[in-house]
């Protein structure tokens, strides 16, 4: 935060969230959409039987998609050397780690919203867009659910593409989806569940012709295990004033899943209008914040946790091969496979052997989806595969 506006804006909203006033539930009234609750949200939460109803204790947790080498121990002295001080709210903080996160990707503090996880920003998107009576929502067809559902539920329309016979988003399908009544097109590079990632040049030049026309939000949740993040994150093309947002996690490589930190970069007007619909940095913990700071320049971590995902990842390959399996190529840290089986009863299965993973349906086949974690995770999965495979 760079102006004393700026500063004062950030005081105002934390203040407001420190009085209880819950900012979420009387806007939502305002646009006249259904109430919000936990629940609501989520049409598809049935599918995370083995998050819910599962037994506690897992040998291998492999549902989430989350990094079990992290987070990392800087994140995590941070946190303890944060303790005396969680008694504040952590309004200087959180703006001195805007102004590293948005100078490190050259734009200004205006361009960014931080917030609890990128959820929220998923659901700030999802309300923002929602509002126009008659509106659509385009996203591809398997994808990361959570924002075009959401506004399914607030009455826009989801437009569903189906994926290329490579697995990786159909741009050209999408663009062709694309009628006066879209409001968004929701983006995620690389995509969750079939982890491909789109050629940067074709992602550009779509987004060089959609965003002319309508709000493209990009979801880099995966993009840290790429081999060069930079060269393919579509941030630059808001410096280039494109009307894009790009929303990031530390929740995948950085390990911070639990302690729930998230951004996104976007014109300063976009941001403006989303931050209203979310708490902002007063939704994020002190300790995390000072924790997501230690995390986001050590390298040596992240090096190391990309590493031993690959390492994971390339085993998992290994055993799916020995058993006759297929796979598609991962740019990220989970695996989707085709099943031989429902994949319903697979995933049942593996749970009653103490491995969680998820199942999918789509291309009239059964999958499943196994996160990348810890060797000795890979192994009890591959012990559980060979016996059900
Ligand atoms: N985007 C994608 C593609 C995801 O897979 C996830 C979580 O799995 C999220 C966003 C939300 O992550 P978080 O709210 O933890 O930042």
């Amino acid at each position: 935060m760079s102006t004393n506006m700026d500063r004062r804006q950030l005081i105002k909203k934390s203040l407001l969230m420190a009085g209880g006033l819950s900012l979420v539930p009387g806007l939502v009234n305002q646009l006249g959409a259904k109430p919000i609750n936990s629940c609501y949200r989520r049409p598809y939460v049935s599918d995370f039987s083995t998050i819910l109803d599962g037994p506690k204790v897992l040998k291998a947790r492999l549902f989430a998609n989350e990094n079990p080498f992290g987070p990392s121990p800087k994140a995590k002295q941070a946190i303890q050397d944060a303790m005396a001080q969680s008694y504040q709210y952590p309004f200087m903080f959180a703006r001195d780690f805007m102004q590293t996160l948005a100078s490190a990707e050259g734009l200004a503090p205006e361009n960014l919203l931080i917030s609890a996880g990128s959820s929220e920003i998923l659901l700030a998107a999802a309300i923002l867009f929602s509002q126009k009576t008659g509106s659509n929502v385009v996203s591809a067809d398997p994808s990361y659910e959570d924002l075009p559902a959401t506004m399914e539920e607030m009455k826009a329309t989801w437009k569903k593409v189906p994926l290329t016979a490579a697995y990786k988003l159909d741009l050209d399908a999408m663009e062709k989806a694309i009628d006066g009544n879209t409001s968004l097109v929701y983006v995620c590079n690389p995509n969750n569940p079939t982890a491909t990632v789109l050629e940067i040049e074709q992602l550009k030049s779509f987004v060089d012709r959609v965003s002319a026309r309508v709000t493209v939000f990009i979801d880099e949740a995966y993009i840290d295990y790429l081999p060069d993040p930079k060269a393919n994150t579509m941030i630059g093309a808001i410096k280039q004033g494109k009307n894009i947002i790009v929303a990031r996690t530390f929740s995948k490589l950085h390990g911070f899943a639990g302690l729930r930190v998230g951004y996104a970069f976007g014109q300063p007007d976009m941001i403006k209008k989303l931050s209203s619909y979310t708490t902002g940095f007063a939704g994020i913990s002190a300790t995390s914040l000072h924790a997501a700071m230690a995390s986001y320049t050590d390298t040596e971590f992240l090096k190391g946790a990309l590493e031993k995902t690959l390492a994971s990842k390339n085993y998992l390959y290994s055993v799916l091969k020995a058993e006759g399996y297929e796979y598609v190529p991962s740019s990220t840290n989970f695996v989707i496979f085709p099943l031989k089986m429902d994949s319903r009863q697979f995933v049942a299965e593996m749970e009653k052997r103490g491995v969680g993973v998820r199942f999918w349906q789509f291309n009239k086949k059964e999958w499943c989806r196994v996160s990348i974690g810890r060797m000795d995770e890979m192994e009890a999965f591959a012990a559980a595969f060979k016996e059900i495979s």
